[in-house]
Order: structure tokens, then sequence, then C-alpha cells
């Protein structure tokens, strides 16, 4: 493989270097991404090898636009049509027949590949330059905090992985995945688009949560409990509970409405759910970074689909490993 001139690419040079079957992170609306030609088998395994990701789980292939979506997947419905009208570019990601073009590495050796068309201009004008589909893990160790700025990455990969940086990412967590390659239509990963909004554009009920999963098959895997976690233990509690009870020596808070005395082991959290899914992984990280005893994440109350989504992953940045 080529080796990248640079660790900060042009949108040309980062092309070249996936064309080449090279590897580069490049910014989306969601997380940053690890760039991979979708169709070089070899590419896409070297993606799996940088990020220690295992093999069951499936990578999402990134597309330009509708006609780029086609060519990565055996049959395009008139349901996945509506979806990608209605919400790309943009955090949905769609679940298809896959095509036969498409290495089996990608979709965990599974039959529906999952396809997203990023809203980020850095993004679409990679892979226009690429001329094809791109995967794009999140750019980070599997299981780790995603990466939602080019320091993320370049904290992880060092000089391994060039990255294109098109500043802060602007949601701050990963897609909704939903599926249309079955009925009805089913959302397997929460993300910023609601199944209401996903219910209204397909005119029929959508719902929530992966079936449960046959032994040795994993129907998507970012339904795994840990993810997405820092290195120090974590635990979400309820505002009531961090009011009343003694902060632990050493513990950094992640906090929001608990009335809190201010003092430098908390870091305050935005009150308002788009802002604070844009800064959650940013401040998981400040809060990781000072090596705390404890990270008390206050379990934020909202109802809003995007709340769900945050909790979502609040839940699982606690969860025990495997
Ligand atoms: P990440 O690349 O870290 O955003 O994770 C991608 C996630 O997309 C996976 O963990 C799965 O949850 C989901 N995904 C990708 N491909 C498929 C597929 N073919 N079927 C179901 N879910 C998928
Ligand atoms: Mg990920």
């Amino acid at each position: 493989m080529r080796q990248h001139p640079t660790s900060q690419p042009t949108v040309d040079e980062a092309a070249s270097i996936i064309r080449a079957g090279g590897a580069v992170a490049f910014p989306t609306e969601t997380v940053y991404g690890l760039g991979a030609d979708a169709f070089n088998e070899a590419a896409v395994e070297r993606v799996f090898a940088l990020k220690g990701r295992p093999a069951h789980n499936p990578l999402i292939v990134h597309v330009a636009d509708e006609a780029m979506a086609r060519h990565a997947a055996s049959a395009w419905s008139d349901r996945a049509a509506r979806l990608a009208r209605a919400f790309w570019p943009g955090p949905l990601t769609i679940v298809v027949p896959k095509a036969q073009r498409i290495p089996s590495a990608v979709t965990a050796f599974g039959a529906t590949v999952a396809v997203r068309c990023p809203d980020h201009p850095l993004a679409l004008a990679l892979i226009r330059a690429v001329g094809g589909p791109i995967v794009g893990p999140s750019a980070n160790p599997s299981g780790a905090i995603s990466p939602t700025t080019a320091e993320h990455v370049r904290a992880a990969f060092v000089d391994r992985v060039p990255v294109l940086d098109g500043g802060p990412c602007a949601i701050g967590i990963e897609s909704t995945v939903v599926t249309v390659a079955e009925r009805p239509a089913r959302v397997l990963r929460i993300g910023a688009v609601s199944a209401e909004a996903l219910g209204v554009a397909l005119g029929e009920d959508v719902i929530i949560g992966a079936l449960p999963a046959a032994p040795g098959a994993l129907p998507s895997p970012g339904l795994l409990a840990s993810h997405y976690a820092p290195t120090a233990h974590t635990e979400l509690v309820d505002a009531r509970d961090l009011a009343a009870r003694a902060i632990p020596p050493g513990a950094v808070i992640l906090a929001l409405e608990a009335p809190l005395p201010d003092s430098p082991s908390i870091i305050r959290m935005p009150r308002e759910a788009g802002a604070y899914a844009t800064r959650l992984y940013a401040a998981l990280r400040e809060a990781d970074a000072r090596t705390p005893t404890v990270i008390l994440i206050e379990r934020p109350a909202g109802e809003s689909w995007l709340w769900s989504a945050i909790r979502d992953r609040l839940t699982r940045a606690c969860a025990p490993r495997e």
C-alpha cells in the first residue's frame, strides 16, 4: 500500500489513498468514520484490524447519493427509496439486501447491507472523489468512545491513519439504523432520526429493537451491551440520588439538572438534547482523561426521542464489559 504523504491530506489525496486500498478518517455529521473502499475486501479487512473490530460486527457503507446506494444493494425497494428521499443526506442508515459486489466481510457474512449518505460536505466530496461507496465505521478502537473531532481520531491512531479534519461533528451520536429488508420496518439502533418520523415517511408502522439473536448471529451489534465505554468505571445516577449522596473522592460527574455546588470534579452538560448529544463523547473523554476513581453521569430525564438515543449511549457506556 502507498504510504500517505501527510497526516492531513486534501480530499483528492484522501481519495487516492482509499482507491489504492488504504484507510482515511473522515468527518460526518454524526461521528468521524474510518473510510476505505467498500468493494475492496483487503481494504475492508484492514479496517477491521485497525479497529480491533470483531468480524461479526458489520460496517456501514457510505454513499454520495441514492444512485450510489443502488450499487451496494441487490434490490432497492420503494420503501428504501422513500427513506433515502426523506432523510438523505442525514443520520439515517438503511439496511437492504446486499449486492454481490460488496465483500461479505462488510456485512459480517449476512445477506443485508447497511447504507447511509452522510450530511457533511467533506464526506460527500471524499466519496465522490473516490467514485464509489466507502465503509465508514466510527474511527475509534472497537468498544471505545466514538470520535467527534479529528483530534479524537489522532489520539487513537496517531499517524497510522490520515485524518480529513472537518471540525467537530454537529450531531455527535451515531446514526439511526433501520431495516427495510423485512416487514415491518425495524429500528436496530436509535439515533437522531425518530421511529415516528420513519413511520410518517414510510406510511407504515415501524417497530423498535433487534430480534432476539439466533445463536451465533447478531442482528445489529450496535446493540451490544457494552459500547462507547470510558476506561474508568462509569455509572448512571438519578439526579435526586446524585444531589443526596456524598461525592466519592476522585470522582468526575457529568451533571445536568442536579443542584450540585460548582467544583472542578463537575462537568456541566448542556440542558438541550441536541447540544447534549453534540457534547457527549467529548465530555466522556474529558472525564476519562482525568483518570477518575469513577465517572458518575446524571441520568437525563427528558422524554424526547433524542433523549432516548442519548440514554441508550449512556447505558452502554456504563454496561459491564464482556
Ligand atoms: P459503527 O460503524 O460503529 O457506527 O457501527 C455500525 C453499526 O451498524 C453496527 O454495529 C450495526 O449495529 C449496524 N449495522 C451495520 N450493518 C448492518 C446490517 N447489515 N444489518 C443490521 N445492522 C447493521
Ligand atoms: Mg462504532
